[in-house]
């Protein structure tokens, strides 16, 4: 099975090449809100529901009726109608609110599907003639499919490379054989994770939050409050203007946001493909589970909105480089039951506040979470035993997940606290 994977960089458009992008993002803009606002009146009078390609008609008469248009990339005047197009199936198939009008200081984006290049040091796009400067900081060598920029509240621009990923990516050769991690997602520290090739050899290291995250999070807290003391209006009719103060406070305040977005997805991407580089077999707890904890700490304020995105990152990572992973559900107590091999007593007591316990019937002092780390990864041992020794024609293609339903059903029957 062939995937779809998007690259990220900056990109450093000059002067005039800032007006350019800014007026074509205003274009895609205009015609995205064009046809919303025209679709929901059409839907309310009559229910007549969007519809993608009568829409794709109008648009040559839109150009005549708003003759800035025709300065616009017709392409990607189309691709913003089928965004509009998805937007509206997944309201419609109760996956997403009702589509919003995109305002001008949200972050906005143009889609390019054709006629565009990326070299080295520099992107080329239809309709500019200089090219704008881009710095690749890490090599791809696919095909890419299309383009997609993107401008940030705070006035950055980066453009997505999406390319297609095929069956043969040399890291499936690299198939890491009886390896299993074990990620125990802290209330007090990020992770800990528990890794190797059999209970003798593990390893459980805790992975903090990162110091420089939780800096960045105390900069934001003081500058909010910061912001709200200068001159604004506070509330809806408020005639306050906003002070220039307020104006500079808020720009810091919106590049801070960015700045912490960026440096959350750093960390968790390096986290994510170590992980999966370190492992054949990975487990991870139902994220529910933590999502139920109330906590106002901060570490826990950062690791709920990381975590999702580190779930989501191996996820997909294990899927591209023929991993398996899994996720135990909410009946299975990795915190409460004793790890000690041959024990497995339940410490039904165990209370959120208790860091570490000691088994009464073994003996054994635990450390909360690395006691649930070593569970998470015995359970991988088990799957790692379940499973027939692989022959290289069952994993070599990546799409593992589709193909090799019958090892699947193996695991789920053997396996009845684990969901995929
Ligand atoms: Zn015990």
């Amino acid at each position: 099975m062939n995937k779809n994977y998007t690259y990220k960089f900056r990109i450093y458009p000059n002067k005039d090449q800032i007006a350019f992008l800014d007026e074509q993002i205003g274009y895609n803009r205009f015609v995205y809100n064009f046809f919303l606002e025209r679709t929901t009146n059409l839907f309310k009078i009559h229910n007549i529901k969007f519809n993608y390609y009568e829409s794709k008609k109008i648009i040559p008469l839109l150009k005549k009726g708003f003759p800035f248009l025709k300065q616009a990339n017709s392409q990607s005047l189309q691709a913003s109608l089928k965004n509009l197009d998805t937007a509206f199936k997944n309201f419609f198939q109760g996956r997403a609110k009702f589509p919003n009008f995109k305002k001008k200081i949200n972050t906005n984006s143009i889609e390019i599907p054709q006629h565009f290049a990326v070299k080295d040091n520099f992107l080329c796009i239809p309709k500019l003639k200089s090219v704008i400067k881009i710095k690749l900081h890490r090599r791809f060598y696919e095909l890419a499919k299309s383009i997609k920029i993107t401008k940030t509240p705070s006035g950055k621009y980066y453009v997505n490379i999406l390319v297609k990923k095929y069956d043969y990516t040399p890291y499936m050769q690299d198939r890491v054989k009886n390896t299993v991690s074990g990620a125990d997602l802290g209330i007090k520290d990020f992770a800990v994770i528990t890794t190797g090739a059999s209970i003798a050899d593990k390893k459980s290291i805790k992975i903090d939050n990162p110091k420089y995250l939780i800096k960045s999070q105390e900069k934001i807290i003081k500058l909010s409050r910061r912001l709200d003391k200068k001159q604004h209006k506070k509330t809806k009719n408020d005639k306050t203007k906003a002070s220039n103060n307020y104006k500079k406070c808020g720009k810091k305040l919106t590049e801070l946001h960015e700045h912490i977005s960026n440096q959350r997805k750093d960390f968790s991407h390096k986290l994510s493909s170590r992980t999966v580089n370190d492992s054949q077999v990975i487990v991870l707890e139902d994220l529910n589970i933590k999502g139920m904890v109330k906590n106002r700490h901060l570490s826990k304020f950062i690791s709920d909105v990381s975590w999702s995105m580190f779930t989501g990152q191996l996820k997909y990572k294990s899927d591209w480089y023929g991993r398996d992973i899994f996720t135990v559900n909410r009946f299975y107590q990795s915190s409460k039951k004793c790890s000690t091999p041959g024990c497995g007593y339940i410490h039904k007591d165990l209370k959120l506040s208790d860091r570490e316990w000691t088994c009464p019937v073994c003996g054994t002092k635990h450390d909360r979470d690395i006691n649930a780390s070593i569970n998470l990864f015995l359970e991988g041992l088990k799957i790692g035993q379940v499973l027939p020794e692989l022959t290289p024609a069952e994993y070599a293609p990546a799409g593992i997940h589709n193909t090799g339903y019958s090892r699947h059903t193996m695991r789920q029957e053997a396996y009845q606290f684990i969901d995929r």
